[in-house]
């Protein structure tokens, strides 16, 4: 339950701060009349947006891109202070969404459809990709800007119009962001409201397409509605991802992997490594320089440069995290560090290295969406394999090798979008991002994520009009019975 969640009836709600606990900003709330408004102005902005050149698409984001990089030291610090988020990884956030546009930009000019090979020597098969029309964009709190560019900007770029709602936990930095788009009035709008908004704009029937990215039971929700109306629809869901960490890296720079795979922002991350299997020849010395290394993280003020870990979310967020481990401690996890929340204002938490849980004890307690990092040994990579495929999930997974044999073996038999050999957690705009499983349906990033917000139309031309032999009028003068 959101502040917004609570507010049913207000037109404002009160933002709370989650590295200082205080009311930071009052945020005003859309109606269900509304989104009704947005939606009808997106309906009728989308003729003529659909009808711009792909040159003209391509230059507004190319020239969104560049003031946003100019933007980034006075942008960072409103994501930082509304999320909790270091200023540091706020900045990189900010940089990747650029990249992200500059992409999508390159992709109007050069993605339109293919050439079919045609049935007759005397036609031509086209097949076109066009824009869907409106698309509600349903954002979480955690990458509230690059998980908005990754359906805006595809969307923009192919001629969609497009209604953004981020979270009402992070509803500050989108408006200041999307403040740089100069595009025609209502191709890009927002919403702010909680669950009750965004079922309002998914419900809607002037709504096209809804692109999520949130928990697995609100997606299920969202996928629920859209089946109703055969709406088009992809949810990027939850995960709960393994590291495999192998017995011939070197242990340094595994350990410096494994904290940023599980800690970045304080693992708040759909693909925050969270399932921690270590060679059993290399468990203990593992864990130790592990635990080392954790305790030399920084965790405070986020808008603080020299900061490793913020704030989490909420209070209530924290306490989700505190109910993970306390169920963790009953079925016999031993704490090796952290486990503690920080006292005094703020939803601090330390960073947490756990061992002592079997496999079946961390499908059990699912996804932890926090800075707890659990450390399993494993006797061979087949069962390393095994263990990281049974799982609802199937997001991404990372192995830490310099086995060429063993990283094409994981690259071959792992069951998960996306798979980091020595490199966790790298995400790549050309190429596609999202779930096996109950993790999620449909791509972002890469074609794939441009395709997602376009209708096939195939266009089957024949230069000239004559009589097919297939016909009946010809098929009767064929066999004389005309
Ligand atoms: P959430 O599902 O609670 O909320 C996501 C968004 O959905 C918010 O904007 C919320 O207001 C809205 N919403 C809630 N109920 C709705 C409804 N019935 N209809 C329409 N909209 C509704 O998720 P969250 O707490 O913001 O984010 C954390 C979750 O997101 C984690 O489970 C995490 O794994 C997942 N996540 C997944 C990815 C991915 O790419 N797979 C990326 C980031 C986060």
């Amino acid at each position: 339950m959101t502040p917004a969640d609570n507010a049913a009836g207000l037109d404002s709600f009160d933002l709370v701060q989650p590295a200082t606990g205080r009311v930071h900003a009052r945020v005003p709330l859309d109606s269900s009349e509304s989104v009704d408004a947005a939606v009808l102005r997106a309906r009728a902005a989308f003729s003529a947006w659909r009808e711009t050149s792909p040159f003209e698409r391509a230059a507004r984001l190319q020239t969104f891109a560049l003031k946003l990089r100019q933007s980034i030291p006075e942008l960072a610090p409103i994501l930082s202070a509304e999320g909790g988020k270091p200023v540091v990884e706020a900045e990189a956030e900010l940089e990747w969404t650029a990249g992200t546009f500059d992409y999508y930009a390159s992709l109007a000019r050069s993605r339109a459809g293919r050439v079919a090979p045609p049935v007759s020597a005397s036609g031509m098969s086209l097949v076109l990709r066009e824009p869907i029309g409106v698309v509600a964009a349903i954002l979480p709190w955690n990458y509230p800007i690059l998980l908005w560019a990754w359906k805006a900007a595809p969307a923009l770029a192919s001629g969609n119009c497009i209604i953004a709602k981020p979270s009402p936990e992070t509803p500050l930095s989108l408006p200041a962001v999307s403040s740089l788009l100069e595009l025609p009035d209502d191709v890009h709008s927002i919403v702010q409201g909680g669950r009750a908004i965004g079922a309002s704009l998914v419900a809607h029937r002037g709504v096209h397409k809804v692109a999520f990215t949130g928990s697995s039971h609100t997606g299920k929700t969202i996928l629920r509605v859209c089946a109703e109306r055969a709406k088009r629809c992809s949810v990027e869901m939850s995960g709960h991802d393994p590291l495999i960490v192998w017995d011939d890296v070197d242990l340094e720079v595994a350990v410096d992997a494994a904290v940023f795979a599980a800690f970045a922002n304080a693992g708040q991350v759909c693909t925050s490594s969270e399932r921690i299997y270590v060679r059993d020849t290399i468990f203990d010395a593992f864990r130790d320089r592990l635990v080392k290394q954790v305790a030399t993280l920084k965790v405070g003020d986020p808008l603080d440069r020299s900061t490793d870990i913020g704030p989490l979310i909420s209070t209530a967020h924290r306490d989700r995290v505190e109910r993970y481990l306390t169920q963790a401690l009953d079925r016999g996890a031993k704490i090796e560090c952290g486990g503690k929340r920080l006292s005094g204002p703020g939803s601090y938490f330390q960073p947490t290295v756990l061992t002592g849980l079997r496999h079946e004890d961390m499908n059990a307690l699912g996804e932890i969406f926090g800075p707890i990092a659990p450390l399993m040994p494993v006797e061979n990579f087949e069962e390393a394999i095994r263990l990281a495929n049974d799982n609802q999930f199937g997001l991404s997974a990372t192995v830490l090798t310099s086995s060429l044999d063993l990283a094409m073996r994981a690259a071959r038999d792992l069951r998960v979008g996306t798979i980091w050999i020595n490199n966790p957690l790298m995400d790549n705009v050309a190429a596609p991002f999202g779930g096996f499983r109950e993790a999620g349906i449909g791509r972002e990033l890469g074609e794939e994520g441009f395709d997602a917000y376009t209708e096939v139309k195939h266009v089957s031309i024949e230069f000239a009009l004559k009589q097919q032999h297939w016909w009946y009028a010809a098929r009767k003068a064929l066999s004389g019975l005309a």
